[in-house]
């Protein structure tokens, strides 16, 4: 479902080069949930980015479900991880003037039943446990509840991949074990495939497997 083959991506610090992730492979099934762990600054987003076409590599190839991702232009990128790549932010990202539920209904938007739709979002809310708030809008929410209202959007488009990254940072213990356990359900029942950058060890002990990275670079 997902392969990666020696990608390396530098930033420039001060003029100077800086690498942040250095020749890094891996693969990953259809199916299969994966954590990355690693200290902050090892290099976790900016792989989980590359994987998801949010940062261009200087080298090497990322494919999903075989579609060389870099080899698209900007256009057949966007279009194609709509329709096939979801991503929970680090940080929640929501619309401030949208309300919860119109907040998990925007990546529909262009679906063509939105009765279906505005169900699933409904649905979707009550499985993070936001039944009761979605006419809220996110200033009136907490951050823990807004991380999750975050986490429901992601699933709205039916993704075939879902990239999180640390997507339980700022949840309570309970809410996390909610959301871990929404995570495994959505991989059983639809079959999504999960890469999880997570520093929760109750998140890195649930998944089937677990890569390490180090100074940007994954280590065994
Ligand atoms: P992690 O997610 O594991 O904390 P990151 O991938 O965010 O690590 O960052 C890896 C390294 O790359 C860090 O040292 C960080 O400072 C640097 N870095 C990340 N993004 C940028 C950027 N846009 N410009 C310059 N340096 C960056
Ligand atoms: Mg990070």
């Amino acid at each position: 479902m997902i392969s990666v083959q020696n990608i390396s991506k530098a930033y420039k610090i001060h003029g100077q080069p800086f690498t942040a992730a250095e020749d890094l492979s891996l693969t990953i099934d259809k199916g299969e949930m994966v954590a990355i762990v690693g200290h902050s600054g090892s290099g976790k987003t900016t792989l989980l980015s590359m994987i998801g076409g949010l940062t261009r590599p200087d080298r090497g190839t990322v494919k999903i479900a075989d579609t060389d991702l870099w080899a698209l232009s900007d256009n057949r990128r966007s279009e194609f991880r709509s329709r096939t790549i979801s991503f929970i932010y680090q940080f929640a990202s929501l619309i401030p003037t949208l309300t919860a539920l119109e907040n998990v209904l925007l990546p529909s938007a262009f679906c063509s039943d939105q009765n279906i739709s505005n169900d699933k979002a409904k649905d979707l809310l009550r499985r993070v446990g936001l039944a009761d708030k979605e006419k809220f809008y996110p200033a009136q929410l907490s951050g823990g509840q807004q991380r999750r209202v975050a986490i429901a959007r992601a699933f709205i488009n039916d993704p075939q991949v879902l990239l999180a990254d640390e997507p339980t940072g700022d949840l309570d213990e309970a809410t996390e074990k909610e959301i871990i356990n929404l995570f495994h359900s959505m991989n059983k029942e639809q079959g999504i495939t999960f890469v999880i950058v997570t520093h929760e060890q109750t998140i890195a002990a649930s998944t089937q497997r677990r890569l390490s990275m180090k100074d940007g670079r994954l280590i065994t």
